[in-house]
């Protein structure tokens, strides 16, 4: 299976970065998303990124345009047409992925990978909306997709043995270690991080203590390099309620019940960094 062309879908903080770190990786990137505004955001995050690692010496100023020639834009889905695999990044709703992925279907050669960059949500009922369930997969990047090494590789319960190689191999190529991991709720990391973070945020609803003062505890305590609220301000408070309702719903564990004061805040808009507030304020 060669991989050529990259159909990224979202231009938010994860496909922007995922694009910017296929592009650099001399893969030929589409970036998609809904309509021009949120595209023209994304693409300038990912300009001022390339800018910055100008600027540290990290790479030449020809680097960077040879990079950012290497995009396309799109904000209509029909362009995946010639994709050799497509990463989606939309929002992490389940009937959303769903239809995206229902279109692609029709639009993609039969050829053409499905991945996704889902934090928490099933791969194989992802895989079910297609008639190539073979080709769905998960590939789950860290945040912000830059810097962060691992990717987690997820097998839907139909993922083809040929595919889990090319995404594997791709993965290294982007410079990146992939670790596999099998199709449960949460996968590996949000299962065992998207808790600690909840109860964070339960020991400030219940005032145990201040938000700084819980923050502290974990880095300075526990050597965390950012404490667990203002991670969660990072990752997106609506991306954190959606893996907690997804683990909820799938282990059908009450241990796993989203904290009343998360709701709250999604419910209020205030998703973290991304919208200017969320436990912190940011400019
Ligand atoms: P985000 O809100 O920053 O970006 C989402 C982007 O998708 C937006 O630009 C939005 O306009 C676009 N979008 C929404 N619906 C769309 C559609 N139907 N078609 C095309 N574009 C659409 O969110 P994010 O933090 O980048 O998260 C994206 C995905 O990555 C989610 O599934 C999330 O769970 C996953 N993820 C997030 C993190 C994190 O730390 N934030 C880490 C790993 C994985």
């Amino acid at each position: 299976m060669t991989i050529e062309h990259v159909f990224v879908i979202g231009a938010g903080q994860m496909g922007g970065g995922i694009a910017q770190v296929c592009a650099q990786a001399g893969y030929q990137v589409t970036l998609h998303d809904i309509n021009e505004e949120a595209y023209d955001r994304g693409f300038q995050v990912i300009k001022k990124n390339l800018n910055r690692n100008v600027e540290k010496g990290r790479m030449t100023e020809d680097e960077m345009q040879e990079v950012l020639g290497r995009f396309t834009k799109s904000t209509d889905l029909q362009h995946a047409k010639t994709a050799d695999i497509v990463i989606e990044a939309a929002v992490e709703n389940m009937s959303v992925k769903t239809k995206i992925f229902a279109e692609l279907d029709e639009i993609t050669p039969a050829h053409t990978i499905l991945a996704t960059n889902t934090s928490s949500l099933p791969i194989t009922e992802i895989g079910a909306a297609t008639k190539r369930p073979g080709k769905v997969i998960g590939m789950h990047f860290m945040n912000p997709v830059p810097a962060m090494k691992l990717v987690e590789i997820i097998r839907g319960l139909a993922t083809d043995d040929e595919v889990y190689e090319a995404v594997e191999e791709m993965t290294k190529k982007l410079s990146k270690t992939p670790v596999e991991v099998n199709d449960y709720p949460g996968f590996v990391a949000n299962r065992i991080l998207m808790p600690m973070i909840n109860e964070a945020i339960f020991t400030l609803y219940e005032g145990v203590a201040t938000k700084e003062a819980i923050d502290d505890v974990m880095k300075m305590g526990m050597n965390h390099p950012m404490g667990p609220l203002q991670l969660a301000d990072f990752i997106g408070l609506d991306t954190c309620l959606y893996i907690m309702e997804t683990l909820y719903e799938g282990f059908g564990d009450s241990k796993y019940r989203p904290c009343p004061l998360l709701r709250k805040y999604v419910k209020a808009g205030w998703y973290g960094k991304k919208t200017g507030k969320g436990f912190y304020t940011y400019e």
